[in-house]
């Protein structure tokens, strides 16, 4: 059981054995393989789990297979290829940064929008391109309004700690952002759903955002 094992490709094996990762958690040996094969997932994982890496290796290989996808040039409008949405700025910064070891040399650029911070510096990030944007949902909302970013042709969204973001009130914004990512076309989504608990309420999420998933619990 090692993440050799995995088919993850070279490039992004090498930069996990720079994170001195030898052998990947239950979460991480049962979540990449369901993501990789295509599958949509709902994990039940707590924070030390190892969720982080479950979600950013499946979505970095994906994206470097994928480095042909052609993004449309509207002046300043940002195309991610992924979403990854937290509850908060910390953990947003810290998925950032894990994201950023994991993707490095791989040409895959990760960018970072959290609320309560000036948003300037955010917008002149996304102007430099992005393929995997982490973002805490108010300020999603905030760029999608701005129209600096468009979800057009998100192929990747992981929801990480779901269950906090619903007791933070963000369910609307949620919704919102998920909404505007099927108006073209939903076939093109995968989706992985995290939470550390299973409530009726994230059980709903579950089945509005989810495609025939698997469900994991660990
Ligand atoms: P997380 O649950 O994603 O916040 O990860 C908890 C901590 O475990 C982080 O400091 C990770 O860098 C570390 N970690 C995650 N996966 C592994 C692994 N397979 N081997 C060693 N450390 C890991």
């Amino acid at each position: 059981n090692t993440f050799a094992e995995i088919d993850l490709g070279e490039l992004l094996n090498q930069n996990i054995r720079r994170c001195k990762y030898v052998k990947p958690t239950p979460v991480q040996r049962h979540a990449i393989p369901i993501v990789l094969g295509g599958r949509d997932l709902m994990a039940c994982a707590q924070t030390g789990s190892g969720k982080t890496a479950a979600f950013c290796f499946p979505i970095i290989s994906g994206i470097m297979r994928e480095q042909y996808v052609q993004r449309p040039r509207v002046a300043r409008t940002a195309y991610p290829l992924a979403l990854i949405l937290s509850p908060t700025r910390e953990l947003s910064c810290q998925i950032h940064g894990e994201a950023k070891k994991f993707s490095y040399q791989t040409g895959v650029k990760v960018v970072v929008a959290y609320g309560g911070a000036p948003i300037n510096q955010q917008l002149r990030e996304l102007e430099r391109g992005v393929d995997i944007l982490v973002a805490t949902p108010g300020r999603l909302v905030d760029l999608l309004e701005r129209a600096r970013v468009s979800l057009q042709m998100i192929r990747y969204l992981a929801l990480d700690e779901a269950d906090r973001m619903l007791d933070m009130g963000f369910e609307p914004q949620i919704r919102e952002i998920v909404e505007q990512m099927d108006m073209p076309n939903r076939g093109m989504r995968q989706t992985m759903l995290f939470s550390a608990t299973f409530p009726r309420e994230i059980q709903r999420l579950a089945s509005d955002f989810l495609s025939n998933y698997i469900f994991l619990a660990v």
